[in-house]
């Protein structure tokens, strides 16, 4: 079993589509591990995000990933880091897959509802990122 950092950004969160969120992840085998609503700070957000400090758009997403209550969750399934990535759909939500949750959630390239973890490495990573214990 593998497992993967799952988070629902601002956007979603706002628009109250945490349940229908964690459906889609429920209906397509993941197991919801452990879960937490919180609201970061700025720099927890850049922290978080240091892989893309040298990108033009770095502040402005750690000011948005601080802006609002996200919920960050442990996904658990076979293949969890991949499958998660086919299920969330591309970065630009106007570029995702039909189905996938960022064409049907997802409001801009910044705005694009939820996060996942690239890799093994970096999956493990961002859940001790959010969940030490
Ligand atoms: P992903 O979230 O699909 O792994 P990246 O790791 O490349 O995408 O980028 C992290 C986040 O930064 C994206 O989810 C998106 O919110 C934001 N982002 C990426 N590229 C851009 C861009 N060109 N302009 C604005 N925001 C961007
Ligand atoms: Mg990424």
């Amino acid at each position: 079993m593998e497992r993967t950092l799952s988070i629902i950004k601002p956007d979603a969160v706002e628009r109250d589509l945490i349940q229908k969120i964690k459906d889609e992840f429920l209906n397509n085998s993941f197991k919801i591990v452990n879960e937490r609503k919180i609201h970061i700070t700025k720099q927890e957000a850049e922290k978080f995000y240091k892989v893309h400090e040298t990108k033009p758009f770095y502040s402005d997403l750690c000011d948005y990933l601080s802006s609002g209550p996200i919920v960050v969750m442990i996904l658990e399934k076979e293949n969890a880091i991949l499958d998660n990535r086919k299920l969330m759909g591309a970065t630009n939500p106007t570029e995702a897959e039909e189905g996938t949750i960022r064409k049907k959630y997802g409001i801009s390239i910044d705005k694009n509802s939820v996060h996942g973890s690239d890799s093994l490495d970096n999956a493990k990573i961002e859940i001790n990122f959010f969940f030490k214990d």
